[in-house]
């Protein structure tokens, strides 16, 4: 992007996660052939929300907290995207993530538009009390456009099931009729999904074996990093190691650890549910925590946040295979750097859909309140990634363009062909 294309509101020397949202649709935009003329429709929110979210803490005082919820684009059905609670959040960042939620529902092909949502709020501060009495006000804030036919939330970092049930609640109090619909990611005894928790973990496990397979490399004996071992680190992990591969290294909030011969999956699991986090898990090697980007592994699977993998640690990286899990977790300088060095990138967009995929699912079965077998579920949680990636794989060695790009060209003519067959209203 040429900085006089950039907003005004945008410093060209930190262009932040927006930003570096708008290069890379600056990057596709000569694929898009005649749709190009609708471009400009990507690089603006349609509708974003802030909210001021005020709550009585335990102590009797009154707290503040500012809360977002961004659509970004509603031309192929209601927005969809999770809900983040971190005390980084920022406008620019939800901005991003629901355009990145736009191109992944896309790719995957779900009828939805991108949303997401946040809160700039350290989580861990607060009681569960109070995080109840912030969901709820944050909830009713954002009332106004969410909706089963609208906009639905789901988990992000630091929201899980408990969380997406007071969502749900408090939408269905106020509306005056339980509306299951109107979040995923619920509690199944609340019409929640079976399958949903490990989807996006088990999403990048398909789409890794596809590429491995595409590029001749085996899984069992395969060795594997992965920075942030929650819901999808950890159940990535979980999967490969369970294909025979090695989880030789892991970093997350707490620590980086190490073990050449492999780590004991399962057990490390079971120390993070009682822990919190990897730091002191015995069977492993403490590790300096810029020493996890080039660790000698033949798999890297970022699932933290997003900024990881930057100019300065991407050559260190001695993967063949990176899977994004997490969502931006490779800065643009970064994935040029990558690609230059022949290191095949999955990108976030395709890599973790699937948590989105089987949100569809969730919010399908609630519609007809008929729920589906976890089998049934994950064979077409499976079909849907392999269909996917194949095709982005095709489209990007018929332009010879990274999967990034290729993803963003099948993702952006999807969206703006819907544009324009809907037309501008008035
Ligand atoms: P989570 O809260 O379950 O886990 C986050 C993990 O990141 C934890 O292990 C935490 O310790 C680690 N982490 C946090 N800060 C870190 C730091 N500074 N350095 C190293 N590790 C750090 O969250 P999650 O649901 O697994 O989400 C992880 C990523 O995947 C996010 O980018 C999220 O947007 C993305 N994602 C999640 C889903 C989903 O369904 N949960 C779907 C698509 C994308």
């Amino acid at each position: 992007m040429t900085s006089h294309t950039l907003p005004s509101y945008l410093d060209p020397n930190h262009l932040g996660p927006w930003g570096i949202y708008l290069q890379q649709v600056d990057r596709v935009t000569p694929y898009l052939g005649s749709l190009a003329r609708w471009v400009e429709t990507l690089k603006r929110p349609k509708r974003a929300l802030i909210v001021d979210i005020p709550i009585e803490l335990d102590n009797g005082t009154i707290a503040h907290y500012e809360g977002y919820r961004v659509q970004h684009n509603l031309s192929r059905g209601p927005g969809k995207g999770g809900v983040r609670y971190h005390q980084d959040v920022t406008l620019s960042e939800v901005m991003a993530l629901s355009a990145w939620m736009s191109i992944k529902n896309a790719a995957v092909n779900v009828p939805y538009g991108g949303a997401k949502g946040g809160i700039r709020v350290d989580p861990k501060t607060l009681s569960t009390a109070e995080l109840e009495r912030l969901t709820r006000r944050y909830t009713s804030e954002i009332g106004i456009i969410i909706g089963p036919s609208k906009d639905i939330p789901a988990p992000d970092v630091n929201t899980n099931g408990q969380v997406m049930a007071w969502m749900m609640d408090t939408y269905s109090m106020n509306t005056g009729a339980t509306a299951t619909g109107v979040v995923t990611g619920k509690p199944v005894d609340i019409g929640g999904s079976l399958g949903r928790v490990e989807a996006t973990g088990r999403g990048v496990f398909t789409v890794g074996v596809e590429a491995a397979k595409l590029t001749g490399l085996t899984i069992a004996g395969a060795r594997v990093a992965v920075q942030g071992f929650g819901n999808v680190g950890g159940t990535a992990g979980k999967l490969f190691a369970e294909a025979g591969a090695k989880v030789v290294a892991v970093q997350d909030h707490t620590g980086t650890i190490h073990n050449d011969r492999g780590l004991d999956v399962p057990a490390l699991l079971e120390h993070v549910r009682k822990t919190g986090g990897v730091g002191g898990f015995a069977g492993a090697d403490v590790m300096a925590k810029d020493e996890f980007w080039g660790v000698a592994c033949d798999i890297l699977i970022p699932a933290a946040l997003e900024g990881q993998i930057t100019k300065d640690n991407a050559g260190k990286i001695q993967a063949k295979l990176v899977i994004e899990g997490a969502n931006g977790p490779t800065t643009p300088e970064a994935d040029d750097i990558l690609n230059d060095k022949g290191v095949l990138v999955l990108p976030d967009v395709i890599a973790n859909a699937g948590g989105v995929t089987v949100s569809y699912f969730e919010w399908v079965q609630d519609f007809s309140s008929f729920f589906w077998t976890e089998d049934e579920i994950n064979a077409r949680l499976v079909r849907i990634m392999q269909n996917a990636f194949a095709a982005v794989w095709q489209v990007a060695q018929e332009n010879k363009v990274s999967l990034r790009t290729a993803t963003f060209i099948v993702s952006c003519k999807r969206i703006l062909h819907a544009r324009e067959v809907r037309g501008l209203y008035p």
